[in-house]
């Protein structure tokens, strides 16, 4: 086991004090919170693993750099030294920042709507690309591979595209009604599962025979080189940051939330290849939305900080011990029988809550008792990613069934030693033990949108 897993590349500089509450004070804190995880104040939160958007810890050479922040409102230095390292990184020749992804969205996407009944097709859109596809009037079609639904097989690339469902469906839709080609990379509703260069390219092939854009949704496309190194024939000798470039040759443009592996707790990127005059009209739309073109919603501080963040996230001693991480909470769950999905991807364990508490119904949401019971033993916070996130079908107002009922273990970036996680693995071992006694929940209020932020529930 000790030469398994990867020690933290970093010594701890500056601490953040975490308080443990006693299980009587969290079976009240929780309840008190309508039994929703998310109404749960951070201070009653012993480990917080609701998500690795945003709650990552800056380097030295991060906050160092926040003091050279240029606060000009127009041609701030600090836009200038971001634009270079975007640059260099992608090989494109336009980049604005922006205040965060969906920030990337809003600007970017409804460019390439150009008439009704168009689609964007992607592996998999994630929420919030979903939400500004529709949002632009188009719809969004995912054609990821099937095997991304088998938790229990190795695939080295379950976020890949399906090819042939993607081909088959352009000619479908008709190739005028494509906005364009979305590569999720890592796939982050896919659990993080990467994405092939080989896929990358052939997807490339495909957008070029037919004349379709093809973007790069690059939240975790470090964590993707890396598992491409690790696992793609022809990539084992390669540094990190030419398989990022790789990667990017592949598409004509970036969008990219800097909340993941940006290493900054807020931020975002468009980048464009050559396309002028869809950089031109981007940045007339990111005026209204985002700030004007050099600061985009952004401070000059926290450009820098992304700058330096964007090459740090690029260092394979840092990306193997993140993914490293990652697997050893899989790991020690896995060889206690806990069913997860396998293999776990780069930034989240998912834990397969239909298999552990099969008693619970999907109306009464798995996912959530298996959450709820892991905060109370232990303070951990996870999160539910099945029906509740789902909600209901606006046609008969029924809950729909998800195809899978996951608790999703979100790791940040270097916030956590292997100690908490063995904290986080003991404590769901417990419930895993304890998982027959497991019961749903309940609504007691349910929000009419989005409705696994605010509602609040009961216990059956
Ligand atoms: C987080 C994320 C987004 C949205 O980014 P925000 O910074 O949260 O607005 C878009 N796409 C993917 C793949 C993401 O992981």
């Amino acid at each position: 086991m000790n030469k398994k897993y990867m020690a933290e590349p970093y010594r701890i500089k500056m601490v953040e004090s975490i308080r443990q509450t006693t299980k009587e004070e969290r079976i009240t804190l929780l309840k008190n919170a309508g039994y929703n995880p998310f109404s749960l104040r951070s201070d009653d939160v012993y480990i917080d693993l609701l998500t690795d958007s945003g709650t990552g810890a800056m380097s030295q050479e991060q906050w160092g750099a926040m003091m050279i922040g240029d606060e000009a409102y127009a041609g701030s230095r600090s836009f200038y030294r971001l634009e270079s390292v975007v640059k260099n990184i992608t090989g494109y020749k336009y980049f604005m920042p922006v205040h965060q992804g969906r920030g990337a969205e809003q600007v970017f996407l409804p460019q390439l709507v150009t008439h009704k009944g168009m689609y964007y097709l992607s592996n998999i859109h994630f929420d919030t690309t979903r939400a500004h596809v529709e949002l632009a009037g188009a719809r969004a079609l995912d054609c990821v591979t099937e095997c991304c639904y088998d938790l229990k097989n190795y695939h080295p690339f379950k976020g890949n595209f399906d090819l042939e469902l993607l081909e088959k469906t352009i000619l479908e839709k008709g190739k005028e009604n494509i906005c364009g080609i979305i590569m999720t990379i890592t796939n982050n509703s896919a659990g993080g599962q990467p994405v092939s260069m080989e896929n990358m390219r052939e997807v490339h092939k495909i957008a070029k025979k037919y004349g379709i854009m093809n973007i790069i949704d690059g939240a975790r496309y470090a964590e993707n080189s890396f598992f491409i190194k690790e696992r793609e024939k022809g990539y084992q000798d390669k540094d990190i940051i030419d398989i990022a470039r790789e990667t990017y040759s592949y598409a004509d443009a970036l969008l990219m939330s800097a909340k993941k592996d940006g290493l900054v707790n807020m931020g975002g990127i468009i980048a464009i290849r050559d396309d002028k005059c869809l950089f031109d009209k981007c940045r007339t739309r990111a005026v209204a939305y985002e700030g004007f073109p050099t600061y985009g919603g952004l401070n000059g501080r926290d450009m820098d900080a992304l700058a330096v963040g964007l090459m740090e996230a690029l260092d394979e001693n840092y990306l193997r011990h993140r993914i490293d991480q990652v697997r050893y909470l899989g790991d020690r769950l896995m060889e206690a029988g806990i069913p997860i999905q396998y293999p776990v991807g780069g930034h989240a364990v998912f834990v397969d809550c239909k298999a552990l508490a099969p008693q619970i119904p999907y109306d009464q949401f798995p996912s959530l008792a298996v959450t709820n019971a892991l905060y109370i033993e232990a303070g951990v916070r996870a999160v539910e990613i099945g029906s509740l996130l789902l909600g209901r079908d606006p046609d008969t107002n029924k809950n729909i069934e998800a195809k899978l009922e996951l608790m999703r273990l979100t790791i940040p970036r270097r916030v956590y030693t292997y100690n908490h996680l063995d904290v986080v693995a003991d404590a769901m071992i417990h419930v895993f033990e304890h998982r027959h006694e497991l019961k749903g929940y309940a609504f007691d209020y349910e929000s009419p949108i989005l409705r696994h932020f605010t509602s609040t529930f009961k216990p059956i």
